[in-house]
């Protein structure tokens, strides 16, 4: 829509889902029972749901449609050959495995490549990638560059990979005992902050120096294209799909989750060219997610991706997904709430340590206004920060994550431009009495991933 200022929606409503609009008491109540911590409410006690973009995504009429025209046979179904043609068209992979999402990937090739000794470079590691490679006994090493762990600068390709770091590492850990280089496009801890393309090749060329597998975490694959496109020289005339294709052809494999640029409520996949490893990995396939053309989908779950790959690079979509996000990260940040700068594609981060300068990383300053958007407002967010990524040292001390985020994630083609409105004026209205705000402490929590299940109490 050349020379309007507004971006409209480009889809039409055919089927609503009611909200259940709750009152300021029904919230307190119900945030109390879920120990503060949104992933125990029940959604619907949420108002507007921001805790994930993943598998929350509106399928098409078309997909739907696909639904129905899903294959189910145990073997070779048409489903399958559907979903293969298109995986393999858009990352050149020779080699595809189904699964029920990413993590599922992420457990078959880590556990196989992983292990003692074994060590994983990432710009950052998404939460289930690092869980996933710790789990198997191996480390986790996140380098983004500089640039990306400062909220506030802006800076074109914060999601890119710190490269001197990378060959000091390699370096020093030895070739032999990297288990991968995982370059997560967009980087979503980090911020969703894009990868510029001269970034991806250079990883790739330091990769195929040293002999080392080189995957991309292609999950948000699409939105990464668009920046690519509209920040990167040389590629303003290209099209999204020809800039994902360029990706995926400097890497050795891809992981995705098909529940984030798929546009699918679930699903995923590891896309290999090297035969062998793709041969292990089917085996560890068949054991725990299903035979090899199905993995842990319904003929019509791939059907729907076959779909979603597709439609997740018209220009009209990707134009509109990413503005709206801006539109949301803009309007916060003419509030004055600090947010990471530039709005990322499928999230937009509060940097909550100084929304609340007052409370200390050790009283989870992201938890707090987490509580906070869901008392005033009904709006479901997350905290990335200390409870998702801190540690605790030998003295049972809290070594704190790097930022103290809190992400709006913006489900696909779910929300319209007035929710997008209500959210910025629950901020507005947070803002008078935020210094009487307190932090939380931590009463329950489980070895992995605590976010999702841990008990906190107020300060
Ligand atoms: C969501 C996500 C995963 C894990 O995928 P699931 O489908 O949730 O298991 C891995 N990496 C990144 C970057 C993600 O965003």
């Amino acid at each position: 829509m050349e020379g309007f200022k507004t971006i409209i929606e480009p889809f039409k409503i055919k089927m609503v889902e009611p909200i259940s609009i709750t009152t300021y008491s029904q919230r307190k109540h119900y945030l109390e029972s879920a120990h503060y911590n949104p992933f125990l409410l029940n959604s619907d006690q949420v108002m507007i749901d921001l805790l994930t973009d993943s598998g929350t995504s509106a399928m098409s009429s078309e997909q739907w449609a696909g639904i129905m025209r899903g294959d189910e046979s145990y073997a070779g179904a048409r489903s399958w050959r559907r979903m293969k043609e298109v995986v393999h068209e858009l990352t050149g992979c020779p080699y595809l495995l189904p699964t029920h999402q990413g993590r599922a990937a992420e457990r078959i090739l880590y556990s196989y490549l992983g292990g003692k000794g074994k060590t994983f470079i990432s710009n950052t590691h998404f939460d289930t990638t690092r869980a996933n490679i710790e789990f198997s006994g191996a480390e986790a090493i996140d380098i983004p560059i500089p640039e990306g762990t400062v909220p506030s600068l802006e800076h074109p390709f914060k999601g890119n990979m710190d490269l001197k770091r990378l060959e000091a590492l390699i370096a020093e850990k030895g070739a032999q005992n990297i288990g991968a280089v995982v370059l997560t496009v967009t980087n979503n801890s980090g911020g969703g902050q894009p990868v510029s393309m001269e970034n991806a090749r250079e990883i790739g060329s330091i990769c195929k120096k040293n002999h080392v597998l080189f995957i991309l975490d292609c999950c948000r694959i699409a939105e990464n294209s668009y920046y690519i496109k509209h920040r990167e020289a040389g590629y303003e005339h290209y099209d999204y799909k020809t800039i994902a294709q360029e990706m995926f052809n400097l890497a050795d494999g891809a992981i995705m989750s098909a529940k984030k640029d798929g546009l699918v409520n679930m699903g995923g996949f590891l896309a290999l060219r090297d035969k062998e490893l793709s041969e292990a990995c089917q085996n560890l396939l068949i054991i725990t997610e299903g035979f090899t053309t199905y993995g842990g989908l319904s003929g019509r779950d791939m059907e729907a991706i076959a779909i979603g790959l597709e439609e997740v690079f018209e220009p009209d979509y990707l134009v509109y997904r990413i503005k709206s996000t801006a539109f949301l990260g803009d309007h916060l940040t003419s509030l004055g709430v600090p947010i990471i700068r530039p709005v990322g594609g499928h999230a937009v981060y509060v940097d909550a340590k100084s929304f609340y300068p007052h409370i200390p990383v050790e009283e989870y300053p992201g938890q707090a206004l987490v509580c906070e958007l869901y008392l005033k407002g009904g709006i479901r967010s997350v905290e990335i920060g200390s409870v998702m990524f801190g540690k605790y040292d030998e003295a049972g001390k809290l070594v704190p994550a790097a930022m103290e985020l809190v992400r709006l994630a913006i489900p696909r083609r779910v929300y319209t431009q007035s929710h997008m409105e209500f959210i910025s004026e629950v901020f507005e209205k947070l803002l008078p009495d935020k210094e009487s705000v307190t932090g939380l402490e931590i009463t329950q929590e489980p070895k992995f991933l605590r976010h999702f299940t841990a008990h906190f109490r107020r300060l």
